[in-house]
């Protein structure tokens, strides 16, 4: 089969996401063309998508796509699948994708699998379903599927091939309904969906001058920071870091919780990571139950201790 696959940007470059995506299309495609379609201006040589199975790449760069509406993207990816003659649609289940893929699912009248966790037998994709206590299997009954793949669902695969990169041109470029008043941009370092450690803290954690201890774990594991969502709702943090049912889901493959009780609305943004460790001075807390490592201990003398060891160990390696 022939897959398009959408590469969304992030400050004008593709995002790590895209290298997954690509492997993902490759095997999916099994000998079918893999085309990459990517929409507004990019500063990288867009033939490096070719590492990981892009033939063929098209570009679409206008002034109109200067600011992310899920309308005029969702009807332009509908338009490519046309033109590349593709017979699926894939793109990360991020926030651009769920905005994006009803959108060209409703134009192309094509089911859609909404969180895709795995590569397809036939038609039958596996999804996850109850906040991530169940594995569903969905199958696409259309003749063209539009895939949303969630994010660090397989590990990216070298697949060389020289790609063609050529400009595209749509029929039209729809005109936007939305008007951008302002942009602020999240001064983190690290983009918390796509770190592959997180250090996070809950209430357990008492107050916003408390942070400190949670940034300083992740300075020295070069992790992003995440908050459970009552912190966020607090003010303590941001909501940006809220992970979650109604936050981020996130896959990465540390997980650090301190302070945090592992209720089933958090577990279900976290419990795919790789590694999950908790902090937290209750022995029955219910995050204990999906931890990898558990700490039973007061978060306010453990996270220092950690601190300190990662530290010392960064040294003796040095
Ligand atoms: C519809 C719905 C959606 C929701 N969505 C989300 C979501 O997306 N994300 C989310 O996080 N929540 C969500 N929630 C809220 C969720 O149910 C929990 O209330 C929330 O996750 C609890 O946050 P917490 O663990 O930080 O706080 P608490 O439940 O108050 O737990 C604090 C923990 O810290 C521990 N602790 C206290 N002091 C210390 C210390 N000194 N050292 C170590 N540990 C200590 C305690 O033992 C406790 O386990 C949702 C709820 C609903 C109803």
């Amino acid at each position: 089969m022939n897959v398009l696959v959408y590469i969304d940007l992030q400050l004008g470059r593709p995002r790590k996401n895209a290298a997954e995506l690509l492997t993902y299309a490759h095997k999916m495609a099994a000998g079918g063309a893999v085309t990459a379609l990517v929409l507004g201006p990019c500063s990288e040589d867009l033939v490096q998508l070719g590492d990981f199975g892009a033939q063929r790449v098209l570009h679409l760069s206008a002034p109109e796509l200067a600011s992310f509406d899920g309308l005029v993207y969702g009807k332009l990816l509908a338009e490519a699948v046309a033109f590349s003659q593709s017979d699926a649609l894939l793109l990360a289940f991020d926030h651009s994708g769920k905005a994006i893929a009803p959108v060209a699912a409703a134009k192309l009248k094509a089911g859609l699998v909404a969180g895709a966790v795995g590569l397809p037998q036939g038609n039958l994709f596996p999804v996850k379903a109850f906040s991530g206590k169940a594995l569903a299997k969905v199958r696409v009954l259309t003749a063209q599927w539009i895939i949303a793949l969630t994010p660090n669902s397989i590990p990216a695969e070298r697949n060389s091939c020289p790609a063609a990169v050529e400009a595209w041109t749509p029929t039209s470029i729809p005109v936007s309904k939305i008007q951008v008043i302002a942009k602020h941009k999240n001064d983190s370092d690290i983009p918390l969906p796509e770190a592959e450690r997180v250090v996070s803290g809950g209430r357990g954690l008492k107050g916003p001058e408390n942070w400190g201890l949670i940034e300083e774990l992740a300075h020295e594991l070069g992790a992003a920071t995440a908050c459970s969502r009552p912190v966020s709702d607090i003010g303590w943090r941001p909501h940006h870091e809220h992970v979650g049912q109604t936050g981020i889901t996130i896959r990465p493959n540390l997980y650090i919780a301190a302070g945090i009780s592992g209720a089933i609305q958090h577990l279900a943004g976290v419990n795919s990571s790789k590694t999950i460790v908790v902090i937290n001075s209750d022995a029955e807390a219910p995050f204990f139950k999906a931890a990898d490592y558990g700490v039973v201990g007061d978060a306010f003398e453990v996270l220092p201790k950690l601190t300190q060891a990662i530290k010392k160990f960064k040294a003796e390696q040095a």
